[in-house]
């Protein structure tokens, strides 16, 4: 029998075999909750973990780490975002955190991409027009769109998914500005990106694409005031969290007209989606797929996998969130 045998490692939902398997080599006794698991299971299951593998559905909070106890060591996140993870009570617990960094950027950023494209140029109702028997054929007005050749691209968060997009979009873009806590002379020398504030780049982009982390500093960063200073043809993207967006808000600027459309990955509040935005014209919605790609999603699991195994071992994690 293995020496960490008996060492139990909680998978608060799903982890796939990539990060499974990982762990399952190291001998530890694995306690999975499955996708519908609740809070109140978890702290059933936590009892003695040195390890909780969450992702951005669970909250990990002070009642689940005291349910754990004195042997966590360590919260691995399945996500770059960790605003699902009370930092402050792991680091009172002298609990490590880590999550999974740079396997999912270019997943994320080509979803942004997706959407960008699919938002300017009314996919979802070319689609319905085509699927419900309402085309008639060709028509040199109908379902016209925003020109992204030419744009001027609006980035918030320039760091490495945002980076990414920028890098994608780069090709196309007349401009590329963009908000970030720091200068990024890097992108500012190799991809002319200029750094602004982010009124200003409300004002001045066709595109807003928002890749900052989630959690209570950035809660509402676009809310009405801030939709109110884009153009009425801007489309707006958000792979980032929900909790960037005023949904509500959003809602009324689409039917409003006072920007041209939206295209989001993530919502506040999701898995539900508040009936105006569903109800809301030109906004395309996606059910948080951003990182969904084989190659992505085996990096994180793996990822996650390898970080608590460092910390349980005593090593090092790969990727601590400080
Ligand atoms: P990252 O490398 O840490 O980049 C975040 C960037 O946001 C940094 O450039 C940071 O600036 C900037 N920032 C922080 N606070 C800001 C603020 N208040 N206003 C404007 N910019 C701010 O993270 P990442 O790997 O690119 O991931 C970004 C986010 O994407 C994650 O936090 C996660 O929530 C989300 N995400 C979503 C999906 C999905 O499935 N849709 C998948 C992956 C990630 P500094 O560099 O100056 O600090």
């Amino acid at each position: 029998m293995s020496e960490s045998s008996n060492i139990p490692v909680l998978i608060c939902r799903v982890l796939l075999p990539a990060g499974r398997d990982l762990l399952a080599s190291e001998g530890y006794e694995l306690r999975e909750g499955g996708l519908d698991v609740t809070q109140e299971r978890l702290r059933q299951l936590a009892p003695g973990c040195a390890a909780i593998v969450a992702d951005p559905t669970v909250p990990v909070g002070p009642d689940l780490l005291d349910a754990a106890g004195d042997a966590l060591r360590v919260v691995a996140n399945f996500a770059v975002g960790h605003d699902n993870v009370d930092l402050d009570a792991c680091r009172d617990r002298g609990v490590t955190v880590t999550n999974t960094p740079g396997v999912l950027t270019n997943a994320t950023a080509e979803i942004a991409l997706g959407l960008t494209v699919a938002a300017a140029r009314r996919a979802r109702e070319a689609e319905a027009v085509l699927r419900e028997g309402r085309w008639s054929g060709w028509d040199p007005g109908a379902l016209l769109g925003l020109e992204l050749s030419g744009a001027t691209f609006g980035v918030v968060g320039l760091g490495r998914i945002g980076r990414r997009y920028a890098e994608l979009v780069r090709p196309l873009a007349g401009e590329l500005l963009y908000v970030a806590r720091s200068a990024k002379p890097d992108a500012e020398g190799e991809l002319g990106a200029v750094r602004v504030e982010l009124g200003e780049l409300l004002e001045r982009s066709d595109v807003v694409s928002l890749h900052a982390p989630g959690g209570e500093p950035t809660r509402h960063l676009i809310g009405a005031g801030e939709l109110a200073r884009m153009r009425t043809h801007a489309v707006l993207v958000n792979t980032a969290r929900g909790t960037l967006v005023d949904s509500i808000a959003l809602a009324e600027a689409l039917r409003d007209g006072s920007i041209g459309a939206a295209g989001l990955d993530v919502v506040e509040g999701e898995p539900a989606v508040p009936r105006d935005l569903l109800d809301a014209p030109r906004c395309i919605l996606y059910p948080h797929i951003g990182s969904a790609t084989h190659t992505s999603r085996d990096g994180m699991a793996a990822l996650a996998a390898r970080n608590a195994i460092a910390v349980i071992r005593g090593d090092e994690p790969l990727n601590p969130v400080t």
